[in-house]
């Protein structure tokens, strides 16, 4: 029988589009405040204050005061509810967005702002709003055109904080004059992320920390006020994110690592799912670090370690603050000699030295004379002809750290007498880079007790005993002489960067011999602990100030070898003191014993890594 096959059913077309999924896209702008957020775009924008009143009669100029007066006296109690809301933050928040506002209060007050306003509509009978958003924008340009010259990076970002602070008064005026309604977060749905081109200072106080996911705009730097409250609010924030703004619609979910500093808009489901392990992971270590803030630096044995923050820019100074760091155990002084076209004079240098002293509280700053050299470039110091145009042919072995200060002492000099005059305002002590012997410290001990003594004669209040002088033990020169320098000198700092570059012949910063850049090595390992055992024998103070020193996988070898002060990047502290409080002296010291023995850096790596697990 033929067999007759059955007629093909015809497939029935679904009759319904195919509509691929939207393509993840990623975009990256600038990481201001850490975290993970993932949640639907909410996007706002604020309606323009149209000026259409630009001149008056003179006949009016008494109505146009009081007009004035009006949209001050509205401003000001806007401002003042501002202010009363922020009773609901955290308390580190308050502390740094009051400031702002406060400012922002005493702007409207008898200011230069307002004087000339007044002036603009009596003297050249513009409007009200017409003479604030003149006014304002010539003052704020006035500020900005002050930082051309001779100024630092920090100097000019303070200088347009100013700026758009005097901007944001007179657009706030505006608003009231013209009766424009304000930028509204009313719709906010919980668990959103706010996108804007912009976000200005005074909206990013408005955002409830607790509703809010996180912020991304087209707009903004890591230096500015509205960066500083992200950061207060704890929101997670990339600004900065080109065409971000314009890219994502109302409902969007996206993924912000303020971290990171990208955006991801559609994410895959492999993307959602790494976010919400971050998400997770990175509240988790939240809670951990804010209970540990408060919590000693003290071994389950009851051994105190000194943990402090090293400083490198005074944008970390918040962050120090809140790392529960008691000190500074490293103050890099490069950033005030860069970016600039001159030598910063001793009242410059003696100011910024103060404001960071006076910022601690009470706990010790050292600081470390400038580090010029190596890969540290400073355009300022060549300007001036203090150092050539034309780099060493080996400048990593060149005139470095204390080799040109005692070169060139009107440098040293001027900046000793700066620190001196700061440590009236608290405890101080003084550090040099890269000594190789004895005579260094010695020389530089001379020049600085002269350059007391000539302050003492100039009047200057300076603290009876002078601030201790150490010295950094960052070259195998340094540590195999330790024993000669602790008789020198009145503290050490380790700096393990330099120390592993110099003992190895590694450039820290060159990528094809990164491999070779161990801290683990055994040789640099024996120098620490040649180092460290010279300075214990001698009661000198003695702590790790490079990154080995903020690494947290290390620590219990380092306190084994002997040392109990660390000075590391603020947000390694936390990391630290979790290891510090979970540890005993005594299985520290067992434990570097054996790692001593050990002649191979892998195996070390290993122990390392196995330090308190199981057959670790
Ligand atoms: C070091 O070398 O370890 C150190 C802390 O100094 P810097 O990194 O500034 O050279
Ligand atoms: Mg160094």
């Amino acid at each position: 029988m033929k067999r007759v096959d059955p007629e093909p059913v015809p497939q029935r077309r679904s009759t319904r589009p195919v509509i691929d999924p939207p393509r993840e896209r990623t975009f990256v702008g600038i990481p201001v405040s850490p975290g993970i957020a993932i949640g639907p775009v909410f996007g706002t924008s604020e309606p323009k204050a149209e000026i259409t009143r630009f001149r008056i009669h003179a006949a009016d100029i008494a109505a146009e005061g009081a007009r004035l007066e009006a949209a001050i006296a509205q401003s000001r109690k806007q401002l003042g509810k501002l202010r009363g809301r922020l009773t609901v933050l955290p308390e580190e928040s308050q502390s740094e967005i009051a400031p702002l506002i406060d400012a922002y209060i005493r702007m409207i007050g008898p200011s230069r702002l307002i004087r000339g306003v007044k002036r603009r509509i009596e003297e050249t009978l513009l409007s009200a709003e017409n003479a604030v958003a003149t006014e304002a924008e010539a003052i704020a340009a006035a500020i900005v055109a002050t930082s051309d010259a001779g100024k630092t990076a920090e100097d000019k970002a303070s200088l347009r904080r100013q700026a758009d602070e005097v901007r944001e008064i007179g657009r706030r005026l505006v608003r009231n004059l013209t009766h424009a309604p304000f930028r509204s977060f009313a719709g906010l749905p919980d668990g959103a992320i706010l996108f804007s081109e912009a976000l200005r200072p005074a909206d990013a106080a408005l955002l409830d920390p607790s509703r809010l996911a996180g912020v991304a705009t087209e707009e903004g730097g890591t230096d500015g006020h509205t960066a500083v409250m992200l950061r207060a609010l704890g929101v997670p924030a990339v600004l900065g994110a080109a065409g971000v703004a314009h890219a994502v619609k109302p409902g969007d979910i996206v993924v912000v690592d303020g971290g990171a500093g990208t955006v991801v808009l559609n994410p895959s489901a492999i993307t959602l799912t790494a976010a919400r392990r971050a998400v997770t992971a990175f509240a988790r270590e939240r809670q951990r670090f804010a209970r540990l803030r408060r919590m000693p630096a003290e071994t389950e044995d009851r051994h105190i370690i000194e943990l402090q923050a090293n400083f490198e820019l005074p944008i970390e100074l918040p962050q120090i603050a809140q790392s529960g760091a008691v000190g500074i155990g490293l103050l890099r002084t490069e950033f005030l000699f860069m970016n600039r076209e001159t030598v910063p004079d001793e009242d410059t240098q003696a100011e910024t030295y103060r404001t960071v002293v006076e910022a601690m509280n009470g706990d010790p700053v050292t600081i470390r004379v400038l580090d010029w050299g190596g890969e540290k470039e400073i355009e300022a110091l060549s300007a001036a002809g203090i150092v050539p145009d034309v780099a060493d042919t080996n400048p990593a072995l060149g005139m470095r750290g204390i080799r040109l200060l005692l070169r060139r002492p009107e440098l040293f000099e001027t900046q000793l007498a700066a620190i001196l005059r700061a440590a009236a305002t608290g405890p101080v002590r003084v550090l040099l880079p890269m000594v190789t012997n004895v005579a260094e410290v010695r020389e530089a001990r001379e020049i600085y007790e002269r350059v007391a003594r000539r302050l003492r004669r100039r009047g200057e209040r300076l603290p009876d005993r002078l601030p201790p002088l150490g010295i950094m033990i960052e070259t195998p020169g340094a540590a195999l002489s330790a024993d000669a320098l602790a008789l020198e000198a009145d503290f050490f700092s380790i700096g393990t960067n330099d120390l592993t570059a110099y003992t190895l012949a590694v450039d820290r910063g060159e990528s094809d011999v990164a491999e070779l850049y161990d801290p683990l090595h055994p040789s640099v390992l024996r120098l620490i602990q040649f180092a460290t055992e010279a300075a214990l024998r001698m009661r000198k103070p003695v702590s790790v100030c490079g990154e080995m020193g903020g690494n947290p996988m290390l620590t219990p070898l380092l306190m084994g070898l002997g040392l109990r002060s660390f000075s590391m990047n603020a947000s390694a502290v936390p990391r630290v003191k979790q290891v510090v409080r979970s540890v005993g002296i005594d299985d520290c010291a067992r434990f570097a014993r054996r790692v001593m023995e050990q002649s191979d850096p892998a195996v070390i790596r290993a122990m390392v890594a196995g330090f308190g697990k199981p057959g670790g």
